[in-house]
């Protein structure tokens, strides 16, 4: 937690704003402004040099009334048990308004995977199954990576629970290698994803996505693949921007022509930084960081990191701009979402545009629990059915009942929910 930010009182908020107009009774209200059920344990580690230290973990399972929990873990110094909960209860909301049949779930560990080696992280992983193998599985709650974990991490956590379990279970844990039981296609998920949802917007907005250009915040995994798609529409990508760590500030890079994507990636590093010397060699404008917003495009796309477009820069954003399609998660603020729609550009809210991951995860689980693996195209052709049909879900809702896209996204995710409780004979 960050000063006295609290994320899971922000969500309760966000949830007891829409609980209110969809008039929940109260017991609803009162089930689902909380986790079902939460783990807190202790995770102790034999270090390299021989002595012992003990690790927090957490699970938390905000609710499975529509299916298995779903949610990565995360390993950071400052986790806390607050940010998994406010994380889960936003993993609901995301699988239920992209209509896949799980539930909502994260997990953490306070640790900093920069001063472990790998056999202590190994060790952390292998020591959080143990604390909860009796309370994941392929069938009731489904971890996957996050902020600082990886398929490597996935895969020590898989064995650990098969070891404990004395069974073969792929579909135990998602973002797993591919060869290891991983999925095709979810590397390009997200990304993908987020341009499905925005070619339907430019549809209902009748815009040719080729008559496009498109300013792009992060130049990371989402980012490279939502570009990789917007090209393939016909549509160019004038500016980037990503973290520059020698510098340790942002900048942006602008091709007024249009951005060479693959031209970009021969300059970029693994965490998705370009060199700026080079890309100037190659002709790109180096701005500052927040030059991305002020850009002559119909289309935005935040794809970096939380907290972007606020108030205070809200105002920079030009009237060309007609779609606002939301790759990072949290990247809007709530004041400058009110300046959005009153400009009346079209918002893709984040827990639907990068819906794409959890998904393609969800197809990654489907598979491991058949032990039949599909072709790249068979699972991309299948997440862009389900991102077009959440889409127009949320979209129609909008229109029909004249709210904001991410108050309409809220309710049918959280109406969705409040039903497959009231069905079970919950509340
Ligand atoms: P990534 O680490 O691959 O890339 C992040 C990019 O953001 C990098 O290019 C980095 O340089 C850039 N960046 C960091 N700080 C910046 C700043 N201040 N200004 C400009 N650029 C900055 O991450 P990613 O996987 O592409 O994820 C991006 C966002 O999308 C995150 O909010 C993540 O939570 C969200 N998301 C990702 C996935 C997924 O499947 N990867 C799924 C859902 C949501």
């Amino acid at each position: 937690m960050k000063g006295d930010f609290n994320p899971f009182e922000m969500a309760q908020a966000q949830f007891d704003k829409v609980a209110d107009q969809l008039n929940l009774d109260q017991a609803t209200k009162d089930l689902l402004r909380n986790p079902l059920r939460e783990y807190h344990f202790s995770i102790p580690v034999r270090m390299d040099d021989g002595s012992y230290k003990v690790f927090r973990g957490f699970r938390v399972q905000h609710n499975d009334a529509k299916g298995p929990n779903k949610g990565g873990i995360r390993f950071h110094p400052q986790e806390t048990v607050d940010t998994v909960r406010a994380l889960a209860m936003w993993m609901t909301w995301k699988c239920a308004v992209v209509n896949i049949p799980l539930g909502g779930g994260k997990g953490g560990v306070i640790c900093d995977p920069h001063n472990l080696s790998m056999h202590e992280q190994e060790q952390i992983c292998r020591g959080w199954v143990r604390q909860l193998a009796k309370n994941i599985g392929p069938i009731n709650d489904v971890p996957a990576p996050d902020v600082m974990t990886s398929a490597q991490h996935m895969l020590w956590m898989l064995d650990e629970y098969e070891a404990v379990s004395g069974s073969k279970f792929p579909g135990v844990i998602t973002g797993k290698p591919v060869g290891m039981g991983g999925s095709l296609g979810r590397t390009e998920a997200t990304g993908f994803g987020l341009i499905y949802t925005v070619r339907e917007a430019l549809k209902l907005l009748n815009i040719d996505p080729a008559n496009t250009s498109t300013s792009v915040q992060g130049f990371g995994n989402v980012a490279q693949y939502a570009i990789r798609l917007i090209n393939q529409l016909g549509g160019k990508v004038i500016c980037v921007s990503c973290w520059d760590q020698e510098d340790q500030t942002s900048y942006s890079f602008k091709k007024e022509d249009g951005i060479d994507l693959d031209e970009l990636l021969g300059i970029t590093d693994r965490f998705g930084g370009i060199e700026k010397d080079k890309a100037k060699e190659l002709g790109y404008e180096v701005l500052d960081g927040d030059a991305w917003i002020e850009q002559e495009v119909e289309i935005l796309l935040p794809c970096a990191l939380e907290n972007q477009i606020r108030e205070d820069n809200v105002v920079k954003i030009k009237d060309s701009v007609k779609v606002i399609g939301e790759g990072a998660n949290g990247p809007t603020t709530p004041e400058a979402d009110k300046v959005i729609e009153e400009k009346g550009i079209f918002m893709i809210p984040d827990f639907l545009a990068n819906a794409g991951g959890v998904t393609c995860s969800y197809f990654e689980q489907v598979q491991c629990n058949m032990n039949y693996y599909w072709e790249k195209d068979e699972v991309l052709d299948r997440l862009d059915t389900k991102m077009t049909a959440a889409f127009h879900a949320v979209s129609d809702l909008s229109k029909k009942r004249k709210l904001y896209m991410r108050d309409a996204a809220y309710v049918i995710a959280i109406q969705r929910v409040a039903q497959a409780c009231k069905d079970r004979g919950w509340v």
